[in-house]
């Protein structure tokens, strides 16, 4: 399976970026954006996103892996 990359800047993305994008932006999306290129794009911090991450994470969002 390839690694996914972010659309933007070509960073290899982790699990959590990909989760991440998909939940927030587009559950079917087949590109994605790394927190980087996602935190400009939508003008919210890196620990933003992060915590984002986290939040679903605890609330057992079936698209990240705990
Ligand atoms: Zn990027």
């Amino acid at each position: 399976m390839p690694q996914d990359k972010c659309k933007i800047c070509g960073n290899i993305l982790d699990k959590d970026e990909i989760a991440v994008y998909k939940r927030m932006v587009n559950r079917g999306a087949t590109e994605y954006m790394c927190i980087k290129c996602f935190a400009i794009k939508f003008e919210v911090t890196e620990k933003a996103i992060k915590d984002k991450i986290e939040h679903f994470k605890k609330m057992g969002c079936t698209l990240f892996d705990t």
